[in-house]
């Protein structure tokens, strides 16, 4: 039996998204917490997104797993349960006062398609699993030490064992752990056992997500296909040591400003960025945090101490270990300057995923057959996608535009966007 055309495809979602729209407009209305939507990592909200994931699988037909992090994962059979399996989803937390899609999008593809190709009676050459994964906004909810996507990274086998009790919550000071094991799942089969989850036993992954920048917005595109996730090198505690002195009585020769000195380094880190951007790099540079000392600092001193972050983010690790060579050099220069001393502490790196090239062809292959306007772009946020990638699995992500950005109650996707790249996603699913 050959694959279903394009056709087919497109009426099977379309037929199937007004269950999109009643999914969107549930968990909207029930996860709604002040302004915006909040679906906490191991917290109420979310286990309320997965209930409902669950509950409209079951309707559905669908096979339901769970492993012993909370991930869920909602299957419909295919022709041949010999093949290795699709796997696609996205993460069903969100941000405090987050957004109603970022995330949550990818999931209920994942269950539209499935439920539109049941409905259509198409079955997949194989199986495809929606994964509806757990914690992947957890840097927002617990502080202290870990990396953030817990769900998938449990689910990998890549969870290191001390981030169950090194991540805290950011209210009530209680471990990762612990509120895993109160959610009613289980820390303990996490530790050291088999990952749930391995390349060869799946086809590959699949992540629909709302793009979390503004070029599909800019360019008027309803999709587009990701090529890879940017890795980062973050220096989240840099400092620029000078010395505090009268800002009317010590002249220019004098003086060790600590403020200026870290202009400079900005200045000049956003001149080497933009030439390393001609020559053809890929890079984003971001301080995002700049003070000087609250108990110290006033309107008659010249400032003697800034700390500062260094956020630079790449797909390629060359630009980032570049990049954070390049900052280390100008500021022992800029310091010999103007008498000052930079501290950048560690810089933190996190390596670049590549999306998966012939899921990226197969991508603009489905995309034109659906007549859909869908260009490559880079992601420039962190998605569950990039643990899949570096765990090995053929990975590959959808980008539909989202107006106003994301981790915000603005978040604006169209559902006719939706639909487009929710056929896209069939596409792939049924080959
Ligand atoms: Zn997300």
């Amino acid at each position: 039996m050959n694959a279903p055309d394009a056709m087919s495809i497109r009426h099977a979602v379309v037929a199937a998204m007004p269950l999109a729209e009643k999914l969107f407009t549930i968990l909207r209305r029930s996860t709604t917490a002040g302004a915006g939507v909040s679906r906490e990592s191991y917290g109420p909200g979310e286990q309320i997104a997965h209930d409902l994931a669950a509950q409209f699988a079951r309707e559905q037909g669908l096979d339901c797993a769970i492993d012993p992090a909370g991930n869920l994962y909602l299957t419909l059979r295919g022709r041949d349960a010999s093949l290795p399996a699709w796997i696609t989803g996205s993460h069903l937390d969100s941000v405090p006062e987050g957004g109603n899609f970022d995330g949550a999008a990818g999931v209920i593809a994942g269950l539209v398609v499935a439920a539109g190709l049941r409905r259509a009676g198409i079955v997949p050459a194989r199986d495809i699993t929606v994964m509806a994964v757990r914690a992947e906004e957890a840097s927002s909810w617990f502080a202290g030490s870990h990396q953030g996507h817990i769900g998938s990274r449990a689910a990998l086998g890549m969870l290191e064992p001390q981030e169950l009790s090194g991540a805290v919550h950011s209210r009530d000071g209680r471990t990762l752990g612990e509120h895993m094991r109160e959610a009613g799942f289980d820390p303990i089969a996490i530790r050291g056992a088999d990952p749930y989850l391995t390349p060869e036993r799946f086809h590959g992954y699949l992540e629909l997500h709302i793009e979390q920048g503004p070029v599909l917005e800019n360019i008027g595109k309803p999709a587009g296909i990701v090529t890879g996730i940017r890795g980062s090198s973050r220096a989240r505690n840099a400092r620029c040591i000078g010395a505090y002195s009268h800002s009317g009585a010590v002249p220019r020769e004098y003086r060790s400003d600590a403020v200026l000195a870290t202009a400079a380094l900005c200045t000049l880190l956003d001149d080497a960025w933009s030439e390393m951007q001609a020559a053809g790099a890929d890079l984003v540079f971001t301080v995002g945090k700049l003070c000087t000392d609250p108990d110290a600092h006033g309107i008659t001193k010249v400032p003697g101490e800034t700390r500062f972050t260094i956020d630079l983010r790449s797909q390629e690790i060359e630009t980032l270990e570049a990049m954070t060579a390049r900052a280390r050099a100008i500021a022992d220069e800029i310091g010999r300057e103007r008498r000052v001393t930079f501290d950048l502490g560690k810089f933190d790196l996190s390596a670049p995923a590549r999306m998966d090239a012939g899921l990226q062809e197969a991508l603009a292959e489905g995309a034109n057959a659906l007549g859909i306007d869908a260009p490559a772009l880079p992601s420039g946020a962190g998605h569950d996608a990039q643990d899949f990638a570096h765990a090995g699995f053929r990975a590959g992500m959808i980008f539909v535009r989202n107006a106003n950005g994301s981790h915000n109650p603005h978040e604006a996707m169209a559902m006719e966007d939706f639909c487009l790249g929710t056929q896209l996603l069939a596409w792939m699913l049924v080959r």
